[in-house]
């Protein structure tokens, strides 16, 4: 894959080498996981966001219809043998649908690879810190059951210093957009590789990307993103098309996930500080009041004139939000958009004119 910029590994090519080197593949659901603990055991974390377009018909003997389609095009993905190169799989607990994908690969379909799960807590009190350090020893002790060996301290360690690095880089990234010579597409194609590749990988596109930053370039209506995951990818395309710029992101797949560095010497407390103290997200139980001021203060920092909330169909934790946020936002002076999508279509041409139109009203 060549951005304008660099170019990126695409994930099998990755996968493959990654396997021909000894190391195992961890495929991973959506949305938050430790991937230093799983690096630390020699597992790849490769995300598995759908993927978009998939035959999603053998799920449907498993889940009900009104299932997103993040979770049924991932079990019929699943199914399909698409996991085949895939070690371990893990599920974490994003919300009810991931809750019950993880249960029904434990209880009913058995995959060959080893399911293991990680319950996240929904709040960020001391409590929810402590309750998620002890589930990441959890799976640290069934990681290293299945391994048959196991990471001391320093290395944990030192595979979350490599994580926080790439963390940090990704941070960069987001906050230098706009003077990157990178489209839209481009933009996110670099950043979702942190979906798959080894942080040291990511971290060094990210940095010959950073060094072709220049000035500022103004590039259409300043857009913030939110949503889940920007899928199909051609919205992306659609954007700059009609006049618009994805200035910022509070995206589950992106711009949430933009995990600060820890401060404890306790490699599980620093794991587990990393994921609470990642920005707003309704899947942690962040509350609207604080997603509200995170959009404000995105929407400031980037310039973006509305929001664009671009969810996949069925999505609770999203749908429950919504309707307070987007009240606050407009009293808040920021207007907003929903788009709601299903990953096995294209996009519609009522979603072209609604955001036609909503970029004709902010302009
Ligand atoms: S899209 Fe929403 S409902 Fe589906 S897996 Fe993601 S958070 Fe859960």
């Amino acid at each position: 894959m060549q951005t304008a910029a660099v170019r990126i590994p695409g994930r099998i090519e990755n996968i493959l080498s990654w396997k021909e080197q000894g190391g195992g593949i961890a495929a991973v659901f959506p949305i938050h996981y430790p991937r230093e603990l799983l690096r630390a055991f020699g597992y790849l974390p490769v995300e598995v966001w759908g993927p978009p377009v998939v035959e999603s018909v053998s799920s449907a003997a498993h889940v009900q219809p009104y299932v997103c389609s993040i979770v049924r095009n991932g079990l019929s993905f699943l199914q399909s043998g698409g996991l085949e190169l895939a070690d371990i799989l893990l599920v974490p607990h994003a919300c009810d649908s991931l809750q019950g994908l993880g249960s029904l690969l434990l209880d009913f379909i058995h995959p060959r690879q080893p399911t293991l799960t990680l319950y996240l807590p929904r709040g960020r009190r001391e409590s929810d810190l402590s309750f998620l350090a002890q589930e990441l020893h959890a799976l640290y002790r069934r990681l290293a059951e299945i391994h048959g060996d196991s990471p001391t301290e320093p290395e944990l360690m030192s595979s979350i210093r490599r994580e926080e690095a790439a963390d940090a880089s990704l941070a960069q990234l987001h906050r230098q957009r706009s003077r990157l010579p990178l489209s839209d597409l481009a933009f996110y194609q670099l950043i979702r590789s942190r979906e798959y590749l080894p942080a040291e990988r990511f971290s060094q596109l990210a940095s010959e990307a950073l060094d072709q930053a220049g000035p500022i370039t103004e590039r259409g209506i300043p857009l913030l993103l939110s949503g889940i995951v920007p899928e199909p990818m051609a919205l992306l395309n659609l954007i700059p098309e009609l006049g618009g710029w994805v200035a910022a992101d509070d995206l589950a797949s992106c711009g949430r996930r933009l995990y600060p560095a820890g401060t404890s010497q306790d490699p599980f407390l620093r794991m587990a500080e990393r994921i609470i103290h990642a920005p707003p997200d309704p899947t942690r139980g962040s509350s609207i009041e604080s997603r509200h001021q995170h959009l404000l203060s995105l929407a400031a920092e980037s310039g973006a004139r509305g929001v664009v909330f671009h969810d996949v169909k069925f999505c609770e934790p999203e749908l429950f939000d919504l309707p307070d946020l987007r009240r606050q936002l407009a009293e808040s002076g920021l207007p907003s958009l929903l788009l709601e999508v299903d990953l096995n279509d294209p996009l519609s041409h009522q979603l072209h004119t609604r955001l036609q139109a909503f970029l004709e009203m902010i302009v």
